[in-house]
């Protein structure tokens, strides 16, 4: 089956289809001759997942899933979300992302958060949405130079190695991302 994963990061699209098999004939949206990002302008992951795969099932009438992803931070009632990317301002910017969290929960002591990736899945028209969460703590400091984002402030509960101090393989065992496709994938493979 021709699938559609609405990106234009091909080292997403190469190493989800190994994980996907042969089965799958997966593709981005370069491969549909789209090359610009896709808007996302909702307020929840799920809603901007999925505008991606709706756009590219009404453009492409190609069956598509799309993920959005960020960090929910309880105290700050789930912030900053949707936002996570341009925390700090319209230039997606790591440090300063972290900095403007930093400053945000410096009184706090309730240090709980989460990272989650929902994927929408329209399959012949019809909607599924799977969610990934991972649980943990925001630090009082940046550790750790691996990874990206929100990484060096997130200590995932269970473990004493923040995202950002983990290796990819690490953090890829056990990251939202990962949980949310292991779940795409489980659904694909028994239909
Ligand atoms: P995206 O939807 O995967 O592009 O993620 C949006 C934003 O959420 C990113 O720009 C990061 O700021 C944050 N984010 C998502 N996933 C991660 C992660 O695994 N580590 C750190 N930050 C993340």
């Amino acid at each position: 089956m021709k699938l559609c994963f609405a990106t234009q990061n091909q080292n997403k699209i190469k190493e989800i289809q190994a994980i996907l098999g042969k089965q799958f004939d997966l593709i981005g949206l370069a491969d549909l001759g789209h090359t610009a990002e896709l808007a996302e302008d909702g307020n929840t992951f799920e809603a901007n997942s999925l505008q991606k795969a709706r756009f590219v099932w009404e453009t492409y009438q190609v069956n598509c899933f799309a993920d959005d992803s960020g960090l929910e931070v309880q105290t700050l009632n789930g912030e900053p979300g949707v936002n996570s990317a341009f925390y700090a301002g319209k230039e997606k910017n790591y440090a300063a992302n972290n900095t403007l969290l930093l400053q945000n929960m410096a009184t706090q002591t309730n240090r709980i958060a989460q990272f989650r990736t929902c994927i929408t899945l329209l399959l012949n028209g019809e909607v599924f949405q799977f969610n990934g969460i991972v649980k943990g703590q925001l630090l009082h400091t940046i550790k750790g130079t691996n990874g990206f984002g929100y990484d060096p402030l997130f200590m995932p509960d269970g473990y004493t190695q923040t995202f950002a101090e983990m290796t990819a393989e690490e953090k890829n065992k056990i990251s939202h991302r990962a949980l949310a496709l292991q779940q795409l994938v489980e659904f694909l493979n028994l239909r």
